[in-house]
């Protein structure tokens, strides 16, 4: 067999960048610079990296960026108020809530505040039945970074056998209806799927999105699939790091000295059945941040933008 083809999420998601920056620097010679709201509850470290992450990238792009950073005590009455007030401020293209919340905040009724033309994580209900029935709106942009990947590598996808594994409104659900949306012939599997090999080894292209380390093995896998990895799971085990990177020296002094590894759904011995594969770190992951950041100047351009 062929070596798989790795599908660089780095260097796609720099293409998009380059992209979205030539469009910032249009709309800003018109005079509008896009804008992105970031609100961040409390402070849950991850959370916190990802924020930074993105206000950095924003700054980067020459996308204004405003951090909202209300106290972990605060309530779904408060946030709602943030929100409207976003929602009214022309200058913001952007409303973006890190998910998650506290538990006691209402977490639906917010994001269902956010006005959709400015939901740029792609989660209020009115996107979801564009992105349903076929209508253009904002995406959500870890699927959506997907399919950008699929284009840009020229891997096709209408009538191909997609499977997806799992059924979250994040991640799952919306990456099987944009496959479908695509042409291809989707099979969506979760937790209550049974027999789940019995799908998998039919799939062309195979998309793991379960929050589960090495889940996919090789022998699920049909030969020459595309292989498609958005599991993001932190490995604090050296036996573990021993069983899915056998002798790579790279990982093991990450390992020391970090204490911890990521890896995605897919063993990483399931790659070399593919005929193209998304590692991890690198691949997916890397790609969520340049959609955003898309969606954002999309956003920017649907709302202002017209001449
Ligand atoms: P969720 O926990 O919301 O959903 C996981 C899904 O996997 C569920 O539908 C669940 O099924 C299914 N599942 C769990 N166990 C099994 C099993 N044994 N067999 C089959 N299906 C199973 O996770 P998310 O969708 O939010 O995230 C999935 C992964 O993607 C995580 O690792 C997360 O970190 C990562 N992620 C990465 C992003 C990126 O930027 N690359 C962005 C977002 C997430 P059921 O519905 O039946 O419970």
């Amino acid at each position: 067999m062929s070596t798989p083809m790795i599908l660089d999420g780095i260097a796609v998601a720099a293409e998009i960048k380059a992209e979205v920056a030539g469009k910032v620097n249009t709309l800003v010679e018109r005079g509008l610079r896009p804008g992105l709201a970031v609100i961040l509850v409390g402070s849950v470290a991850a959370s916190e990296i990802y924020v930074r992450s993105k206000v950095k990238t924003c700054g980067e792009l020459g996308i204004f960026s405003e951090m909202l950073t209300p106290p972990e005590s605060v309530t779904t009455e408060e946030l709602l108020a943030m929100v409207e007030g976003l929602n009214a401020r022309d200058e913001i293209d952007g409303i973006l809530i890190q998910l998650p919340l506290p538990a006691h905040v209402d977490t639906k009724r917010l994001l269902e505040a956010i006005a959709p033309e400015k939901d740029v994580d792609g989660f209020h209900p009115v996107n979801v039945g564009r992105l349903q029935s076929g209508q253009p709106g904002l995406q959500p942009c870890t699927p959506a970074g997907v399919m950008e990947m699929l284009k840009r590598r020229n891997l096709p996808v209408a009538g191909k056998n997609a499977v997806v594994i799992g059924r979250s409104d994040i991640v799952g659900k919306p990456m099987a209806m944009l496959l479908l949306n695509a042409s291809a012939t989707v099979t969506v599997c979760h937790s209550r799927t049974v027999d789940l090999p019995r799908y998998t080894r039919e799939a062309d292209i195979l998309v793991a999105a379960i929050g589960r380390p090495g889940f996919v093995t090789a022998d699920m896998v049909k030969p020459g699939a595309v292989l498609v990895d958005v599991g993001i799971n932190r490995i604090t085990n050296a036996a573990e790091v021993a069983k899915f990177f056998p002798g790579d020296a790279a990982r093991e002094a990450t390992f020391a000295k970090r204490g911890s590894v990521v890896v995605g759904d897919v063993d990483p011995a399931a790659f070399a059945v593919s005929s193209a594969y998304t590692p991890v770190p690198g691949g997916v992951g890397a790609l969520t941040i340049a959609m955003l950041m898309s969606n954002t100047v999309r956003a920017c351009e649907l709302r202002r933008g017209k001449a």
